[in-house]
């Protein structure tokens, strides 16, 4: 009943000028689905066929490298649908797929609305997989403002080595944006990768402008989604075409396992597949199933967590001992009013300005009994850190960095809210 195929987003990405393309097929054309359903019942069901191996209930690991023929007709047939690129009901072998993995594969892309999606290791690889995938010698990349430090890195350090210029973009403001991403776009320009909200600022940007620009030019859009969550955005319905997680963080929910996912149409997916194939980074079963079981709970968890985040910055703004609040919940927010729009849920990560300098801030954290301090957010478990003393030891370059003294990021957890606001307020309390 559940596993019939995902709502297809309509999404075309144009060629770019004199770039040979692949013709899409008629996978790519799935009727649209007449009743989705809700995003609570594709965390449980989404992906998973009804009758499992064994008459399990839940998903089995399949903890097996490889995967083996009866006899040589055996392979033949196999062989010959393989080349034929017919689906099969079987693998071949682990770097190229897993049953545990595809099963989570098709519940990440159930619940973003895509036709296809493929797991990766870590959320890194299946960003470095996807551009290695889209992107030639020759070719220029568009990577807006506010993406996560080492995909900024992969932009500035590594693709230059195969001929590949990347344009960081400046500014994210709603008026700024539409121009500065025009500005930007160059006759080579083959991809744009974006991030909403952002960190540790939690600024969001207009995606379907950015779509719109985008697709009237050939370029393909990618999102890194993974402070949004599918719960909260669903960017392929805004047009754009790849969505990236990294499964490490909300998705997975329980800090137990890194892992990455790409979600979107089956001619662009299955090219990323035929990168990770020859890249490797894939992940593997276990973690496969610790993701499947992390999303059951995706949608109670997400919201629970917007709830409390809500909360807790509506809580701080008011308090004497905080400078300032970043939340895209808040009206004081500069991007309020479109991550209203286009958002269901602002999300369970709030950043603010302790009123003290890098000294007070570290009291302030170390003072704080209930989250743990570390570098992740997503998980059950709520995160704090003082964003400087991570960024470097060095005041110099985490001044470079715009990284000021006395921001504190705060990943909530799914812990009671007035707990949480008790232990905000003791740690505040005479600083
Ligand atoms: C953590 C993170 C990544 C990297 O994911 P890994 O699973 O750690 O490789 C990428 N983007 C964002 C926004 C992240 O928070």
């Amino acid at each position: 009943m559940l596993d019939r195929p995902n709502r297809q987003n309509d999404l075309d990405p144009l060629p770019a000028a004199d770039r040979p393309q692949k013709a899409r097929t008629d996978q790519d054309k799935v009727t649209p689905d007449p009743t989705p359903m809700a995003s609570s019942t594709l965390s449980v069901h989404g992906g998973e066929d009804k009758q499992k191996p064994y008459h399990s209930l839940t998903t089995p690991i399949v903890q097996s490298s490889t995967f083996t023929f009866q006899d040589t007709a055996e392979v033949l047939r196999f062989v010959k649908d393989r080349d034929a690129g017919a689906t099969t009901d079987r693998e071949e072998y682990g770097r190229y797929g897993n049953p545990t993995q595809r099963t989570a594969e098709r519940k990440v892309a159930a619940l973003e609305g895509g036709a296809r999606s493929l797991l990766f290791a870590s959320g890194m690889n299946a960003i470095t997989t996807t551009l290695l995938t889209l992107l030639s010698e020759g070719d220029h990349l568009v990577v807006t403002d506010g993406c996560y430090s080492r995909t900024q890195q992969f932009g500035r350090e590594f693709l230059p080595r195969w001929g590949i210029e990347t344009t960081f973009l400046d500014g994210l403001d709603a008026t700024s944006l539409g121009p500065a991403l025009a500005n930007a776009i160059r006759r080579d320009t083959r991809a744009i990768i974006c991030e909403t909200p952002t960190n540790p600022y939690l600024r969001v940007m207009d995606l379907s402008q950015i779509a719109t620009i985008s697709r009237e030019r050939g370029i393909v859009t990618i999102i890194d989604s993974t402070f949004a969550t599918p719960i909260n955005l669903r960017p392929l319905e805004l047009g754009l075409d790849l969505v990236i997680h990294s499964a490490t963080k909300y998705l997975g929910g329980h800090n137990d396992l890194l892992a990455g996912a790409v979600v979107g149409p089956i001619d662009l997916i299955d090219e990323i597949e035929g990168t990770r194939d020859v890249l490797g980074g894939v992940g593997s079963p276990h973690d496969a199933y610790l993701l499947l079981r992390g999303i059951k709970t995706l949608d109670l968890r997400v919201r629970r967590q917007n709830e409390s985040a809500q909360r807790i910055a509506e809580h701080l703004e008011g308090h004497p001992a905080v400078e300032r609040v970043y939340y895209p919940g808040l009206p004081t927010h500069p991007d309020h009013d479109i991550a209203r729009r286009q958002m269901r849920g602002f999300g369970g990560v709030v950043s603010f300005d302790i009123a003290g300098d890098l000294d007070k801030t570290g009291r302030f954290v170390d003072r704080l009994r209930l989250p743990y301090v570390g570098p992740t957010l997503g998980g059950v478990e709520s995160v704090v850190r003082q964003q400087s003393i991570f960024a470097s030891s060095n005041p110099d370059e985490r001044r470079k960095l715009g990284v000021t003294d006395n921001l504190v990021r705060y990943a909530v957890g799914i812990e009671d809210v007035e707990d949480m606001i008790a232990d905000l307020d003791q740690a505040l309390a005479g600083l």
